[in-house]
């Protein structure tokens, strides 16, 4: 359906795509994973011409994207993309957002594209939502709008790109459910997404994108489970580490905070794992028997969603679990409830609390 020879995109001196081939055939759903800044976005628009190619070919059903005869609005259409950002149109209606194209650019009568309109907005559970404006809506929902929106123009292909992640953790279900719906009704797909464990279950080829081209693709179980790539390996695999000293009790808290802060919304850490976090940290700090080089780390991992937090710090053993050391149970309490595996030890000359950090997979 899809195929992409030597695709190159430059901006100015910096080369994004570097010559990128794929094929994709009707009825899959291809995950494209990979480090931020790869060009993963350049590729989609590339796809429907949002961006035009500096060289190679794009064919759809055998047509040249870039061939001068070519109709692309027509070829276009066929093609659907939902963005990180929803982009309704606020000032019309939900049911509006999605008339507006059928009428326009497909020539639907009204009723027809109401019609339809509705039937989508039913697909997505949002049949009551018809006559609300989009600021009344959360983003799952506007995101849901969005892709009804997408339906309602009748493409062939849908490009996601990342649709999740400017949502609040609660929301990022009902967005997958929709998406992984539209899957199972034999919907091609193309979804960039950091959401990794959706990414190995609902995709039928997972392509990892990294040096502008596509660097290794597979069929999930294989990608994720037995990557044959070094590169693909260390991602799918890889911890993210932060580390944070701290040499006094008058330790600014503000810049941990921050600290922490940019580290989770650089690792896409889901909202409650951050919260757990930044208040487990807290009352770490506040167990310590003294401020003697105190390390703080956290490391994420990208593969199981994992994130483990420890802190050490130098002097005689105390262990801050046990009610002889420095007694403060409602802290212990505190951390207990947002973290799992809890646990002390003493190791070469330091204090040592791991934890893991809580996250509610019904979320994920
Ligand atoms: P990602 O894989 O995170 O989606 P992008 O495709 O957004 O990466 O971007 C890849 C690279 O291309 C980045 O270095 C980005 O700064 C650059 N880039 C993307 N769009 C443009 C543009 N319109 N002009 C210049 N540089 C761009
Ligand atoms: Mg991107």
């Amino acid at each position: 359906m899809i195929e992409v020879r030597k695709l190159t995109k430059q901006f100015g001196n910096l080369q994004v795509l570097k010559g990128l081939d794929c094929d994709i055939a009707k009825g899959e759903v291809i995950a494209i994973i990979g480090p931020s800044g790869t060009g993963k976005s350049v590729f989609l628009r590339c796809l429907n011409l949002l961006e035009t190619p500096t060289s190679g070919t794009i064919k759809i059903d055998g047509i040249s994207l870039l061939d001068p005869t070519t109709d692309v609005p027509k070829l276009r259409q066929r093609m659907g993309m939902v963005f990180q950002y929803f982009n309704l149109y606020s000032h019309l209606s939900v049911l509006e957002n999605l008339t507006l194209g059928p009428v326009k650019l497909l020539g639907r009568s009204l009723a027809e594209a109401q019609a339809r309109g509705r039937e989508l907005l039913a697909m997505v559970g949002l049949g009551e939502k018809a006559d609300n404006y989009p600021d009344q809506l959360s983003g799952g929902q506007k995101q849901r709008v969005a892709i009804a929106r997408c339906l309602a123009m009748d493409p062939q292909i849908i490009l996601f790109d990342e649709p999740t992640s400017a949502l609040d953790p609660t929301m990022v279900s009902e967005v997958l459910g929709v998406i992984r719906n539209l899957a199972k009704q034999g919907m091609t797909m193309v979804i960039v997404t950091h959401e990794m464990a959706f990414a190995e279950h609902i995709s039928s080829r997972v392509f990892f994108m990294d040096e502008g081209v596509v660097y290794e693709n597979g069929p999930p179980a294989e990608m994720f489970e037995n990557p044959k790539r070094e590169k693909t390996r260390s991602f799918i695999r890889r911890v993210r580490r932060l580390n944070f000293q701290i040499n006094s009790p008058e330790y600014d808290l503000y810049a941990l905070n921050a600290e922490v802060g940019s580290f989770c919304e650089k690792h896409i850490l889901p909202r409650d794992m951050r919260e757990n976090l930044i208040s487990v940290v807290e009352e770490v700090l506040a167990l310590q028997p003294s401020f003697a080089d105190v390390l703080l780390t956290m490391g994420y991992s990208e593969r199981d969603g994992e994130l483990e937090f420890s802190c050490s710090s130098a002097g005689a053993p105390v262990n801050m679990l046990e009610p002889e050391g420095q007694p403060d149970e409602i802290g212990e309490m505190l951390i207990r409830a947002r973290t799992d595996n809890l646990q002390y030890r003493y190791e070469d000359g330091r204090n040592i609390l791991t934890m893991q950090v809580k996250h509610d997979p019904s979320v994920a």
